[in-house]
């Protein structure tokens, strides 16, 4: 049986979001699952969960039709927000909202019709998409990476041969494509980049072993490296020297939205610490008696309750079609504000639980790297901040 809203789901539910009804259907779809599915491999999880219809962007028609239905991001965003409350494990649901957001939507703005429908097989789970952009050197500035797309000599003179390798790589050590970002000018040029689309397995790609990572376990990471990999042009994304901007197009709708896929596991943790803080007895009365933790429930419930609204509304000015190249900063400033209340929740969870917190199978676990890991991926958030105050006209480089 499903479990009832819990009064913090009642108090959420009061905001601006048209999407209650596909979170709470995603929730109930979820439930069997996230206890089906614990303990089992990363690759069965996402098929487990894309069969439940999450990786596809467009509605089923009879949804699309009806009056006041979300629009086809917000529902994206809905369905995510509701996997992640019935305790999927984040590590999963990070890696399906990376997909949806960080790589489906914006391909889907850029490829022709033909080469986006040959990508069907990833709406349903089949075909796992990885996005390598990070090198050993560094992850913020692209402009310095090492990895060279140089034209064919010696095939039809279209192609290109790649070398060079990108590391921290989500999905990378169970991905069937990668969208990869590559030197194709020398230059340190806005124009110096190109993107590539292609199958992990094609000759002369390697991936070595998955790192051991802290933060989201649930999703493994790893490296890819390229040795005179041949590619023919119709690999390449757009025009060559077209990277940058695809870039700029992945990570502004990265920024937007792949935190929808904390608002699941934040959501869990406000309810089950205030069901701890009302119940536990403490100093001769109730633990939730005390102002100060009142207010660190308080501060949970408004971190969550902002994050809501920041993303739900960067979901619906993209329904609305809002181009990506005017929503890079508030992209950004989105992706600081949800990633910084994601940490500063975890934080008073972790306060108000108390020993529980570090006792793996107690009530109150806390996983703390997971939130301290938003602060980093999809453009660290110091850096964000400068590129921000340069929309103001700011002097500011990086
Ligand atoms: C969970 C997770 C998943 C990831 N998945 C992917 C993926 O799928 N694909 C991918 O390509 N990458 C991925 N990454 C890598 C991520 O994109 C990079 O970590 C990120 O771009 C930052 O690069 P870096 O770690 O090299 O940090 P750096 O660029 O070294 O920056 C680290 C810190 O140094 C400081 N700093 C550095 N330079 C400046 C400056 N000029 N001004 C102010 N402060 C500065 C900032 O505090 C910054 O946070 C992932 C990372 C994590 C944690």
């Amino acid at each position: 049986m499903t479990p009832p809203h819990t009064p913090v789901d009642r108090l959420l539910r009061t905001g601006p979001v048209p999407a209650e009804a596909v979170v709470d259907e995603f929730r109930e779809l979820a439930l069997p699952l996230a206890e089906q599915l614990t303990g089992k491999g990363f690759r069965d999880q996402w098929e487990a969960l894309a069969g439940l219809g999450v990786l596809r962007l467009d509605p089923p028609e009879h949804t699309a039709r009806e009056e006041g239905a979300p629009g086809p991001v917000t529902r994206s965003l809905a369905m995510i927000e509701g996997i992640g409350l019935a305790g999927v494990d984040p590590g999963v649901v990070y890696a399906l909202a990376s997909q949806v957001f960080g790589m489906q939507y914006p391909l889907r703005a850029v490829l022709p019709r033909d080469a986006w429908h040959s990508l069907a097989p990833l709406t349903d789970g089949r075909v796992l998409l990885c996005h390598a952009l990070t090198e050993r050197k560094g992850g913020s500035d692209p402009l310095s990476m090492d990895t060279r797309a140089r034209r064919d000599g010696n095939g039809d003179g279209d192609g290109y041969v790649l070398d060079g390798a990108k590391t921290f790589i989500t999905a990378a050590p169970v991905a069937d494509l990668a969208l990869v970002f590559a030197r194709t000018d020398e230059n340190r040029s806005p124009f110096a980049l190109s993107a590539f689309l292609f199958p992990v397995d094609t000759p002369g790609v390697t991936r070595a072993d998955a790192f051991a990572k802290t933060a989201l376990p649930g999703v493994p990471m790893g490296e890819l490296a390229f040795t005179g990999v041949r590619l023919s042009a119709d690999r390449r994304i757009g025009a060559e020297g077209s990277g940058l901007a695809i870039l700029a197009s992945t990570t502004t709708w990265e920024r937007a939205l792949l935190l929808g896929y904390a608002l699941g596991p934040m959501r869990r943790t406000l309810a089950r610490v205030t069901e701890w803080a009302a119940g536990r007895e403490h100093f001769g009365r109730r633990m939730g008696a005390s102002h100060q933790v009142a207010a660190r429930l308080s501060d949970m419930a408004l971190a969550l309750h902002r994050s809501r609204t920041l993303l739900y509304g960067m979901a619906a000015r993209l329904d609305a079609g809002t181009p990506t190249r005017r929503l890079s900063a508030e992209a950004a400033l989105t992706k600081i504000s949800v990633s910084e209340d994601y940490v500063r929740l975890t934080g008073h969870a972790t306060a108000l639980s108390g020993v529980r917190a570090f006792i793996a199978d107690s009530e109150l676990p806390a996983d703390l790297h997971s939130p301290m890991a938003a602060l980093t991926y999809a453009g660290p958030n110091d850096l964000l901040r400068v590129g921000v105050a340069r929309e103001f006209g700011l002097p500011v480089e990086n």
